[in-house]
């Protein structure tokens, strides 16, 4: 049986108030408030840890993909395009020249450790595709750049804990700091914490998801280019020692390891664990403890066996667990997974990935007037979270969102009662793609052509 305490109420110290507050500043949660803040509004961007960027740089995610449409169409642009040229800029960002994205042995003996393949072909070789390789402190340094610059007020260290909530509107956040508890007032919340912390204080309705966690890492000391030479002149012998690798490891999707724009530094995005729940302390402390042993027997494996990996150390493995999915929100809409398999458009939708489209309402709770979410907790069923959450895609919904909150702050009313079009126009003002435009592989249905 539970045993409760009840903890003291106390008198929070108000310490500001802005238009808009935006917690979590991932992929998602920082392209919002700039986008907000370019919009003319005020900004507090809240953050538990000291960075910025999530899974990107703290969970060490270092490839952005789910980009490109159709083999060549990117369709994730606006803040995604300006952070992948800052980061290219100062040689924190690779990718394929636009000649270079086709369909050959070459090419894929060029880029495919880079990760810049297209993964959902089959078939061998995939195509080359838009996607960038990126350091994660280039990440973070970006991310400040553009907070800055944009005069979003940022509160790292400040874990949000609870929305003040009255007659159905977030009146503000309460966040827990080394000083105590403080509170920041708001007309408009942007939920850009992953897990739905916001919306769930709020009275949100969700479903819990859940899918794998990984430990993700870095080795460094790999000569990568022994180890691709190695893996094109004895593919036999590399396939029998790759398998052995992964299943060393413990799950892995194609390839374990990865270049990165470090030389001699390989991203690995594994080991795949199952059944834990990203949102429990004890679930976490075990899931450190089982991706570290995997890792490091790995690295034992490579080194005695895998040309290019003799002298590899372990870099270290990502300050953040690797969570894919806790909460979902059960919002307006709730995107399925026959929605993004078969392209399904919408003609609200105000962000898209890849060839799938998310409508407005995808993103507003119900029965709450000034929340929105962005990012990949936004309201769509488990299944389909698992392959429409990649960290270009929650950016544009970052941005769309910022966008949101502007206007509806402008006009005065709830943010349900935007118009999509408005948010279109102004994504398309700002050089985003809000996929209002159906590509020629979309599906079409008679309701959606308004
Ligand atoms: C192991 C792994 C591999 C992946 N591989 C790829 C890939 O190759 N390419 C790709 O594009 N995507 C990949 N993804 C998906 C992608 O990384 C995420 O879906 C994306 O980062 C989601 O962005 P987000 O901003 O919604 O959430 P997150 O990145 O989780 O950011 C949420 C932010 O909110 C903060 N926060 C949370 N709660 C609070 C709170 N209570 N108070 C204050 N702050 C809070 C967090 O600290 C964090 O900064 C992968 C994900 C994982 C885990």
């Amino acid at each position: 049986m539970n045993t409760y305490v009840l903890s003291k109420s106390e008198q929070v110290p108000v310490i500001g108030h802005s238009d808009v507050v935006v917690v979590g500043a991932g992929p998602a949660g920082l392209t919002a408030a700039v986008s907000a803040a370019r919009n003319g509004c005020s900004v507090t961007l809240l953050e538990r840890y000291h960075h910025l960027g999530g899974m990107a740089s703290g969970g060490m995610v270092l490839v952005l993909d789910d980009m490109v449409n159709m083999g060549t169409e990117v369709v994730t642009t606006g803040i995604v395009s300006e952070f992948v040229d800052r980061m290219a800029a100062q040689d924190g960002a690779v990718y394929p020249p636009a000649e270079d994205c086709v369909r050959n042995w070459d090419m894929w003996q060029k880029w495919s450790r880079w990760g810049c393949i297209n993964f959902h072909e089959t078939g061998m070789p995939q195509s080359i595709l838009h996607a960038v390789a990126f350091d994660p402190d280039c990440w973070k340094r970006v991310s400040l750049d553009l907070v800055r610059e944009a005069g979003v007020n940022l509160r790292t260290h400040s874990w949000f804990s609870e929305a003040i909530v009255e007659d159905g509107r977030i009146k503000g956040v309460i966040c827990q700091t080394k000083l105590g508890r403080q509170a920041i007032m708001a007309d408009m919340v942007i939920d850009a914490s992953g897990d739905l912390d916001v919306g769930v204080s709020a009275g949100a309705e969700y479903i819990q998801g859940q899918y794998i966690v990984t430990t993700v890492f870095r080795l460094c000391d790999v000569d990568t280019d022994a180890a691709q030479a190695f893996e094109y002149a004895e593919p036999e012998r590399y396939k029998q020692l790759d398998r052995q690798a992964r299943r060393i490891i413990g799950g892995a999707w194609g390839m374990w390891w990865l270049k990165t724009p470090l030389p001699g530094i390989v991203w690995c995005n594994c080991p795949h664990m199952p059944d834990y729940d990203g949102l429990s302390p004890e679930g976490m402390v075990a899931a450190e403890y089982e991706g570290r042993e995997r890792m490091m027997k790995l690295l034992a494996f490579a080194r005695e066996n895998l040309p290019g990996f003799e002298n590899a150390k372990m870099l270290g493995a990502a300050e953040q667990m690797g969570i894919r999915q806790t909460r979902l929100l059960k919002g307006e809409y709730v995107v399925t997974k026959k929605d993004v398999t078969e392209r399904r458009y919408f003609a609200d939708t105000v962000c898209r990935g890849r060839d799938y489209y998310t409508p407005y309402r995808a993103l507003l709770p119900k029965g709450i007037d000034n929340l929105i979410v962005a990012g990949r907790h936004y309201s769509v069923d488990s299944d389909a979270q698992k392959s429409s959450r990649e960290i270009p895609p929650c950016m544009v919904q970052g941005e769309a969102s910022g966008v949101a909150v502007s206007l509806a702050l402008n006009a005065g009313t709830a943010l349900r009662d935007v118009d999509a079009r408005a948010i279109q126009a102004q994504m398309r003002a700002q050089g985003a793609d809000p996929g209002d435009i159906p590509s020629a592989n979309a599906l079409i249905e008679p309701e959606t052509v308004s």
